[in-house]
């Protein structure tokens, strides 16, 4: 097997495992019957393609591509699936039936209306040049054209996926399905805001203020305590760049950040605008002065009042969990801290925000693209921000509440029970459950 078709067994500690022994908790709490159960643990649609594509090197490639599809709860035609496409190196087909998964719950406890669902293609995109990556994009839409559609499957970015490669997502979806599709564009979030405006304005910094929301609301709940909090940040990529982008409008001082090559810690706080200058002129944050080099472990257990995990997933192990001097993390990537290491933080009770609340911010701009390339409409940033804000406070709320309701040890456990309850209840015929979502966002954003 050459090196771009690689996959690493990802078996023993998987996201899936992670969030399948979760779901078997709360179905075990909330009584639900194995009909049901299977609901949530079976996928509707696994796909897994090979992209052969020839590049600028003149020589064929071959990509393991995939497309998961979890479960929807809307009828088919009404909603579709959604969920971001990852181009790294790590990605394998356990990675993608985890964060479809992911998707699904994610989409319940922030209240979108679509099904969740997750795609990638395994390869260190740091060895392509710009031109390949194309070629690779369009080639992935080419192959999975029949399962993608405005009310079938909508495409994201992620890891390694950026408003550019959106662009060359829709419009390869919009030249294979012209006259076919209505509203090709509506097949795919994240797109450019240039392109025509068809891209939706605060797509690109909703994932980090989905966060700065969550953690706002906690505040005001006092759930977090405290006044001006110092933050450490794992990941400056679209995730944690932006969250430090807007630290100090929510009363935050950054000290610490760490991407790949390790980090730098200031305890007089760090700039974004400085930070980003030193990224764009030397790739490599370490170099960044004033401030003291780190490891990414050093970061995992500097002192602060919040750590916001923003890299990549399993990032807090047990070992790290039981060092870290953090008082409250942010999950903002994908499953960052492992099962064991969640328990150790519990029971030191350290306040851990659980990505399937805390990351949504990204997936609710990706849907309010998806309803105004459907409606033709467009939206301000001014009224993305403001819908993005309600919503994860109102959504934040309900996870706070389903800890009382449900009994539950941690903000993890409360959120996958509001999910379940969320997704099985209303089939179930427990109660009605209508989701209030087209009455959290009035068409008054849509002016
Ligand atoms: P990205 O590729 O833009 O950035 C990832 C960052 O993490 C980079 O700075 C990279 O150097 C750093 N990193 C990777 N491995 C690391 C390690 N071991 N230690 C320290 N730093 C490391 O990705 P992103 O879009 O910011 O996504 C980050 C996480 O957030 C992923 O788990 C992703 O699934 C999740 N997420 C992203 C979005 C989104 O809208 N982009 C939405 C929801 C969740």
């Amino acid at each position: 097997m050459s090196k771009d078709v690689d996959i690493v067994a990802d078996g023993a500690n998987s996201i899936e495992q992670h969030i399948d022994r979760y779901l078997i908790r709360v179905f075990d709490h909330q009584g639900i019957d194995e009909t049901w159960r299977k609901e949530l643990l079976t996928f509707n649609q696994v796909l897994e393609k090979t992209l052969r594509v020839r590049l600028s090197d003149g020589k064929i490639h071959h990509f393991v591509a995939f497309r998961v599809r979890h479960r929807n709860p809307y009828p088919t035609g009404t909603y579709p699936y959604g969920g971001g496409v990852r181009f790294d190196a790590g990605v394998n087909l356990f990675q993608m039936r985890g964060l479809a998964k992911g998707m699904t719950l994610k989409a319940a406890v922030v209240d979108v209306p679509h099904g969740g669902a997750k795609g990638g293609v395994a390869l260190d995109h740091a060895q392509y040049t710009a031109a390949d990556i194309q070629v690779i994009a369009e080639k992935y839409i080419e192959e999975f054209n029949g399962n993608i559609g405005p009310q079938l499957d909508r495409l994201a970015p992620d890891m390694g996926t950026n408003e550019r490669i959106m662009g060359i997502f829709a419009n390869k979806y919009s030249t294979l399905n012209q006259g076919k599709v209505t509203n090709p564009s509506a097949a795919i979030s994240g797109k450019p805001v240039a392109r025509g405006s068809d891209g939706c304005r605060g797509r690109i910094p909703a994932t980090a203020l989905g966060g700065h929301y969550v953690v706002e609301e906690l505040r005001n709940l006092k759930e977090i305590r405290g006044g001006s909090l110092t933050v450490a940040v794992q990941g400056f990529g679209n995730a944690g760049s932006h969250f430090i982008r807007f630290a100090a409008d929510f009363g935050m001082t950054i000290v610490a950040v760490s991407h790949t090559p390790g980090g730098v810690y200031n305890d007089k706080g760090l700039s974004y605008v400085e930070l980003q200058k030193t990224y764009s002129a030397e790739g490599d944050l370490t170099l960044h002065r004033p401030g003291v080099k780190i490891s990414n472990e050093d970061l995992l257990t500097l002192p602060c009042d919040l750590l916001v995990l923003a890299a990549r997933e399993h990032q807090m192990t047990a070992d790290l969990a039981s060092r870290t001097r953090a008082r409250t993390i942010l999950e903002l990537a994908n499953d960052p801290t492992l099962p064991e290491a969640g328990a150790i933080l519990r029971d030191r009770n350290i306040l851990v925000v659980p990505y399937i609340l805390a990351s949504g911010g990204g997936l609710i701009v990706s849907y309010y693209e998806w309803r105004s390339n459907m409606r033709n409409k467009v939206l301000t940033e001014k009224a993305v921000f403001e819908g993005l804000r309600r919503r994860m406070h109102r959504n934040t709320d309900a996870v706070v509440a389903a800890s009382e309701q449900f009994n539950a040890d941690s903000l993890e456990f409360a959120a996958y029970n509001l999910a379940v309850e969320r997704l099985l209840h209303p089939i179930m015929g427990k109660h009605l459950g209508q989701w209030k979502t087209d009455e959290a966002d009035p068409d008054y954003l849509f002016e």
